[in-house]
Order: C-alpha cells, then structure tokens, then sequence
C-alpha cells in the first residue's frame, strides 16, 4: 500500500507562483496504492456506482533555495461517474458541467437500465460485454474483447445464481457477489464486476415489460 494515487493532467496546470507547469496531481481519494490514472481511466471498484466531484488541492513541487516547496496551490475537482475518471477541473463550474456530460454518455445509462432492472426483477439479465479492464488478470479476460453472460448475484461456491435482496447465501453461508457470470480466456466460470465492463446489449426478451 502506497501514501496516495496520481492523476495525469489532461492540460498541465501552471504554478501561479513561479510558473512551473505540473503535469500530475497526487491524491488520496482512491485506493492509494500508487496507482496512474488518467481521464476515461476505471477507478477502484468502490467508486462504481459514484456519480460525484471529488474536491482536491494541487501542490507546486518546485524546490526553493530553502529546501521548501514554492507556496503555489490551487483547488482541482476530480468528476468521477460510473467507476471512472471522467475530468479533472480546476473550475468548480466547469467541473459540473463535466458531471451533467457524463451523466449523459451512453454507457453509463446502459449501465443503471441494467441495475434497475436486476433490482426490479432480481432475475439474471443475459448480457453481452466489452471488456474494458482486465484488472490484472490477462489470461482471464482480454481488454477489447467481447463476452456474453448473465448479469446478477451470484455465490462464490459453484457460482449459483441467488434470488435475494439481502445478497446472502443461506445454504452455503455466503455473501452474493453481484456481477457478470461469464465463461473466461481460461474455459472457467467465473464473476466479474460491471465496471470492468461496457454493456454492449442487454437481451431484448429480458426487457419484455419493462416499464
Ligand atoms: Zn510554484
Ligand atoms: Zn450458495
């Protein structure tokens, strides 16, 4: 576990103190585990579901002749929507117009139709996905490629499906993970969080009456 995670700017800020450009922020806001992202990048798992702006502060690295830092700093808005970094601000206006504009990305609203309807229903939901990250696993999932599966809560013991709110297992003592049950690169069944994913279909006779 690292101090904190770093940000590549998608524009160099520059110090309004001394005028250097820096072109990473550090923040602790993830998981800290000295991680890179950049714009369009999946965050850690727990910011799946997140629509939010993250308030930061960005820090000039310039040396003094003191040994100190210059002074220069500047607050910064990281606007994370569906599990992923979609902006960096330094504009507190501009970085909610960037929320409103993610709200709207196609992906995303695919996304919430298929966890609305899983909430509704609590029926698995046949999927077909596009691997977006493999999470450090490529000999289980190919980023780019397509998969087809089931979307829903599943039990870690012999990945059947669970018909239940509370997301529990009574018969095995285990707690549901709620994913995408697919077929990996290794011919193994296996669940996958939604935001390794974009959702490419939902099939249509799951989406009979929906309201
Ligand atoms: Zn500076
Ligand atoms: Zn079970």
């Amino acid at each position: 576990m690292g101090m904190f995670d770093e940000i590549v700017l998608p524009d160099p800020w520059v110090c309004p103190r001394c005028g250097r450009p820096e072109r990473i922020l550090q923040t602790k806001w993830f998981n800290c585990e000295l991680r890179r992202f950049r714009v369009g990048d999946a965050l850690d798992p727990w910011t799946r579901e997140m629509i939010a702006l993250f308030p930061d502060r960005i820090y000039c690295m310039k040396r003094m002749e003191d040994g100190s830092y210059c002074p220069g700093e500047a607050p910064v808005w990281l606007t994370v929507a569906d599990g992923h970094l979609v902006g960096v601000h330094f504009n507190y206006e501009q970085a909610k117009v960037a929320l409103v504009q993610a709200l709207s990305d196609v992906q995303i609203i695919t996304c919430w139709t298929l966890e609305k309807k899983f909430a509704k229903t609590l029926a698995p939901i046949r999927v077909v996905v596009r691997c977006l990250d493999d999470a450090g696993f490529p000999d289980e999932l190919t980023v780019a490629k397509s998969y087809e599966g089931e979307y829903g809560l599943w039990c870690p013991k012999g990945w059947h499906f669970v018909k239940s709110a509370a997301a529990f297992c009574s018969e095995h003592a285990r707690t549901a993970v709620l994913g995408v049950k697919l077929v990996n690169d290794r011919g193994e069944v296996d669940v996958w969080g939604l935001w390794n994913f974009e959702v490419l279909s939902i099939k249509e006779s799951e989406l009979g009456g929906e309201s």
